[in-house]
């Protein structure tokens, strides 16, 4: 996708404007297919709540991947795309066991992770497996705010719960089928992750039905020049024969799961804006964009650092920029940060907004959420309509007074 192209979907469609790449999606599942070559069976669950449009859902069924689910409506969504039950897993923290209930009934894989959960589910269906979540405690990521293995973490069931959970196990004669772990987003260190699954096989092994390990996801894409990434390539190959040594000692070739998000989906995205006006103050210059943390969220919820392209004059001079929002709000999306220069009505592509951008945004301050449009096949395809007035009424309700 070239700047022409860019500018032609935002004349097309508007802006703000949310475009994914096809190729760029199917470059990442098949690099992460080859890092991992040498284990027998390996199965790749797209982590839907990164960016769940249906159409981009099925494009990566078509690929070969299943999903991973946090919520019923996922799975929904999920089925909708052409999923099958057996290639979803549904992985829930803190639900209801209504919810797990149902969700169980349609036959995707369920990931419990938590004691209590797993005793009263196994006391209703003892004949469903399912697949534990575990807590390794070990910090992976690289921003408290997306670190979830730490020890006061909400998620996953401690490895310092393990004999409590065997207990519940046989005491509920539930059938384990699967063993997981996600330590959180943004793994910058291989050896870091080797030792959490390390960790991870040694729970394995007290379970003797295992059908699957699931090393859930994390992996690190760059955000800016010089950003760092995880060395999937470097990890396929440690990785793979530590698993595949595994399945020796266990005797069975289980599968080798993982979750991206993240990793399939970040760098496939342009978030395309326009630049409604120009401020000078006597310390900034601020490029004001017809968008806010409304629809691009990230920068002010982790401090993500996303490189923005003046795609309207991408050769221009060079200066510094606050790119900050409309919303009545602080909402900046990047500070003092050299773009070519940049005038009233030019468009700026915020790069790498794939994942967690649009499936975040909202309608605060009452504006529209933006389309979103698939390059697929070399042509700009619709695929969610922007916004309009209805939109923002349909459900509400208008009393008499
Ligand atoms: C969010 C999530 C993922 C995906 O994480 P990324 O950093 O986007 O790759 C995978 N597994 C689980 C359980 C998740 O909650």
């Amino acid at each position: 996708m070239n700047n022409n192209t860019l500018l032609e979907a935002t004349k097309k469609f508007g802006t703000p404007l949310y475009v994914y790449n096809s190729e760029k999606i199917r470059a990442q599942y098949t690099r992460l297919t080859k890092a991992f070559k040498q284990v027998k069976k390996l199965q790749l669950n797209y982590a839907v709540k990164a960016l769940s449009n249906i159409s981009v859902l099925k494009y990566i069924n078509k690929l070969g991947a299943g999903i991973d689910t946090v919520s019923v409506q996922e799975v929904l969504l999920g089925i909708k795309a052409g999923y099958v039950p057996e290639k979803i897993i549904y992985t829930p923290n803190g639900v209801s066991i209504e919810e797990i209930k149902e969700v169980s009934k349609m036959g995707v894989k369920i990931n419990i992770d938590n004691l209590n959960t797993l005793e009263q589910f196994g006391n209703i269906h003892p004949e469903i497996p399912v697949c534990i979540r575990i807590n390794p405690h070990v910090m992976a990521g690289g921003n408290s705010k997306i670190s979830v293995g730490h020890i006061d973490s909400k998620f996953g069931i401690s490895i310092h719960q393990i004999p409590l959970l065997l207990r519940i196990v046989e005491n509920t004669n539930i059938r384990v089928n699967g063993i997981h772990m996600h330590t959180g987003s943004d793994i910058l260190d291989t050896e870091v992750f080797i030792h959490a699954t390390e960790i991870l096989f040694q729970v394995a092994k007290q379970f003797r039905f295992l059908e699957f390990i699931d090393f859930g996801s994390g992996f690190k894409v760059p955000y800016h020049k010089g950003d760092n990434e995880t060395n999937i390539e470097e990890l396929g190959i440690k990785l793979s024969d530590r698993f595949n040594r595994f399945c020796e000692e266990y005797e069975k070739d289980l599968t080798l799961i993982f979750e991206p998000g993240k990793f399939l989906v970040s760098d496939a995205g342009s978030f395309l804006c326009s630049v409604n006006s120009i401020k000078q103050t006597t310390s900034t210059i601020f490029a004001q964009v017809d968008t806010g943390f409304n629809h691009f969220l990230r920068p002010m919820m982790y401090g993500s650092n996303h490189q923005i392209e003046n795609i309207s004059n991408p050769y221009g001079s060079e200066r510094f920029y606050s790119v900050v929002g409309y919303i009545c709000e602080t909402d900046t999306f990047a500070t003092n940060k050299k773009i070519s220069k940049i005038s009233e009505g030019d468009i700026l592509n915020i790069k790498n907004a794939g994942a967690y951008c649009f499936s975040m945004a909202s309608n605060y301050n009452s504006r529209y959420r933006p389309a979103e449009v698939f390059y697929i096949d070399n042509k700009l395809t619709l695929i969610r309509k922007r916004e309009v007035f209805d939109d923002l009424l349909k459900n509400q309700i208008l009393i008499d007074f």
